[in-house]
């Protein structure tokens, strides 16, 4: 097992930052809502790639869930995390572990919160009002603790890597955002803590919205250019598989805007959809 202290306090998380930093050590910042899998693991090694130091914070975020999702149920496994960084070798040098009380001071109802225009009410903003809002609430009050020099993220959340890296230029927040890929299981579902709500039945045709991307993106590929035609035969495809899809969406990857005849732009297949209760998302560059 590596050294791997643990803090649930900003200022255990400052001291220890401060130490570093009077040592001239870097600093990467990997925030999670916990329950640890392998993609989480391959963005803290992306961040042990980038700094000297790795700082890991597991927090459930109550301000990016709406009402009735599944916040009470989210599954929290403090103690397992920490094992699964502790025990995967020299990779995490810290992990936050903050109460509520820590990161919102005032109460979550007085919070201070940042307002996310425009993207951040498409795509899953559209289906989770105010879910952005939180995350880049959340992501700001993190960030004003740990001070970073890299703030690192995954791909598999790519609206959310597109709002942090606005929100990061447009508050000129003095921090480098890094992305790290999707990792997925061998049958091409993307790792997520949401998955382990899926009953055996719906773990079998999960890999379908990965199947369904990978259809559209052949189709971007091969030069197609009908974006809402394509689209919609995605969503038909998914309804009869089963699913309830909220969208599925080609964008341009820069800044997600839904993209005109610019043929030179780079794209992105988006999907969200509903398995059962179990909402997951997903998305292909093509
Ligand atoms: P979460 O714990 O779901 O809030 O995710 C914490 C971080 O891990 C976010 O930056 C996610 O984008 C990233 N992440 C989640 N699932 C994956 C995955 N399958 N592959 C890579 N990164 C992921």
């Amino acid at each position: 097992l590596t050294d791997l202290s643990t803090t649930c306090t900003v200022d255990g998380v400052r001291t220890q930052v401060n130490n570093w930093r009077t040592t001239g050590q870097s600093i990467a910042f990997v925030p999670t809502m916990g329950n640890l899998h392998a993609g989480h693991l391959s963005l803290v090694r992306l961040a042990r790639s980038v700094a000297d130091r790795v700082v890991v914070s597991v927090f459930v975020n109550p301000t990016q869930f709406g009402p009735g999702e599944d916040y009470a149920r989210y599954p929290r496994t403090v103690q397992a995390d920490r094992a699964l960084l502790a025990g995967a070798g020299p990779m995490a040098d810290l992990l936050f572990t903050p109460e509520e009380s820590e990161i919102y001071p005032l109460g979550v109802e007085q919070a201070i919160r940042i307002v996310v225009p425009g993207l951040g009410d498409e795509l899953c903003g559209a289906s989770r009002p105010g879910h952005f809002e939180g995350v880049c609430s959340v992501v700001c009050r993190l960030l004003n603790v740990v001070s970073p020099d890299v703030l690192v993220l995954g791909e598999k959340d790519y609206q959310q890597l597109t709002l942090i890296r606005r929100m990061v230029l447009d508050l000129n927040m003095p921090v480098r955002v890094v992305s790290g890929p999707t990792q997925r299981e061998p049958d091409g579902l993307a790792m997520s803590s949401r998955n382990q709500y899926l009953t055996p039945a719906e773990r079998m045709l999960a890999p379908r919205l990965h199947a369904t991307l990978e259809t559209v993106r052949g189709a971007l590929r091969a030069g197609r250019k009908d974006y809402e035609k394509l689209n919609a035969l995605a969503i038909g495809t998914l309804e009869r598989d089963g699913f309830k899809p909220d969208y599925v969406e080609i964008r341009r990857g820069v800044d997600l805007a839904v993209p005109g005849d610019d043929s030179a732009a780079e794209l992105i297949v988006l999907a969200a959809a509903w398995l059962g209760r179990t909402r997951l998302i997903d998305n292909l560059r093509a």
